[in-house]
């Protein structure tokens, strides 16, 4: 059971990034000034920082947080632990927030964070020392009216709930709004867990109408069985979607006559992999991404959709769960291709859009029924989605073209009405 990745090119992803941005930059004739101040991180934070082992030695870990633009509200992004992070990563992370905040029209800037570590070969006592640590550093940069963090790779609700005790414990009182993605027990919101899926399935549906595609009995191939993958496997399944295929880090399966993911996720939870589920072909996690099938989610790592494969895949609709799955040459093999792409930075936003909802809560503490917080989603979810579609019909653009002119024109204009200081 081989780890298959079909990664045959792996371009920096900054340079990936700043070269999306110069072609909406293009297409939106954006003036040579605003194209400066806009290809490049406002503020970039770095720090190497000590932290105590369990054995009593000092280690030293470096992290990065970065501001890419704030012209709109506060930074908002997650952080990353992964022992391949880099600043030019964390760059293009913060980057792409900014364009997903403003394509779905919430009122933050983007943001992201990353600390260069395996937390895997951490006890959980190392982890909580070096988030609290950590935290404190980047903390002249934090804060719930400057930049909230959230959950990204290896982080989740505890590393949420560390940061905002030591932040609180700087200020000497709580201060739940200075990070997303908390448990529901200490300020975090009810649907925020789903809240990725959940979006992505909102657009698909738009999707769905605006190419008559319809759902109900649609074959859909999810790669990535994680938060996002496999709860979009369920939603999907639950509007009446065949789900044909998954995989995750450790290979996939196939079965042309439908699976059923709740069974799917009981066996990995078992199993610890979705590979051997009973009745179920195995297949590789190249062979997923060309599978036959109507609806493609991309819902495990950046990379995966590269010209090597754009030219193979079945798919008529692709809904980019993940953040930068598809590279820019097999976007436009895609495109002429006639293959309908819903861009990361629409698809995958329900994700910091109920984080809005969840930093409203707190600071208001008072908080929304699941039911409110799901209209709420679907609400701006559909709004997005029309306003992307529409700038695709009206410049004949592919959609991620026309997601970034729709975000890109919100922050040049709250730049431009801001003035340039002093
Ligand atoms: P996760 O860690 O819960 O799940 C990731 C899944 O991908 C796992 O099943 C893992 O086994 C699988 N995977 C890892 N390597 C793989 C490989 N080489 N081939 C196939 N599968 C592989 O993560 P997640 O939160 O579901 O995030 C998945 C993607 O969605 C990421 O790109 C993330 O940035 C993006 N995203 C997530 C959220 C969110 O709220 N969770 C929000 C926006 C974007």
């Amino acid at each position: 059971m081989a780890s298959q990745n079909p990664v045959a090119e792996a371009p920096n992803i900054w340079a990936v990034a700043q070269s999306q941005f110069d072609h909406a930059a293009d297409k939106l004739s954006l003036d040579d000034g605003m194209r400066r101040v806009l290809r490049v991180p406002q503020r970039e934070l770095t720090v190497n920082f000590p932290v105590t082992m369990d054995d009593g030695s000092v280690a030293v870990f470096t992290g990065h947080r970065v501001q890419h633009n704030v012209s709109r509200g506060p930074g908002k992004g997650g952080i990353r632990y992964h022992q391949d992070v880099t600043l030019d990563e964390v760059r293009a992370l913060a980057m792409w927030m900014s364009w997903k905040c403003a394509c779905v029209n919430i009122p933050y800037g983007g943001a992201k964070g990353g600390v260069v570590v395996d937390p895997k070969k951490l006890s959980i006592r190392e982890v909580e020392g070096l988030t609290r640590r950590f935290t404190t550093e980047i903390s002249p940069l934090i804060g719930p009216d400057r930049d909230i963090p959230a959950p990204d790779v290896n982080t989740n609700a505890q590393t949420m709930a560390w940061i905002m005790d030591t932040y609180s414990m700087h200020h000497g009182y709580t201060i739940a709004g200075v990070v997303t993605g908390k448990p529901i027990s200490i300020g975090g919101s009810l649907g925020r867990n789903e809240a990725t899926a959940r979006g992505a399935v909102f657009t698909l549906l738009q999707a769905s109408k605006a190419l008559d595609v319809p759902l109900v009995g649609a074959r859909v191939a999810i790669q990535g069985y994680g938060n996002a993958g496999s709860i979009a496997a369920t939603l999907l399944a639950d509007e009446g979607a065949k789900i044909v295929a998954v995989s995750d880090s450790t290979g996939g399966i196939h079965n042309a006559a439908g699976l059923d993911p709740a069974k799917v996720s009981s066996w990995k939870q078992e199993h610890g992999t979705v590979v051997g589920f009973p009745g179920s072909d195995e297949i590789s996690n190249r062979e997923i991404l060309e599978v036959d099938c109507d609806i493609l989610v991309p819902a495990a790592l950046e990379n995966q959709i590269t010209k090597q494969n754009a030219p193979n895949i079945k798919a008529k609709i692709i809904a980019e769960a993940a953040n930068g799955p598809t590279t820019p040459e097999a976007d436009e093999i895609l495109y002429d291709r006639g293959v309908f792409l819903i861009p990361d930075i629409l698809c995958n936003a329900g994700g910091v859009t109920v984080s809005y909802f969840e930093w409203v809560q707190d600071m208001q503490s008072f908080f929304w029924t699941e039911e409110r917080i799901n209209e709420s989603l679907k609400e701006i979810m559909d709004r997005a989605f029309e306003s992307v579609h529409a700038m695709s019909e009206r410049h004949e653009v592919d959609m991620r073209t026309a997601a970034y002119m729709v975000a890109v024109a919100r922050v040049a204009e709250a730049t431009t009405l801001r003035g340039l200081y002093p």
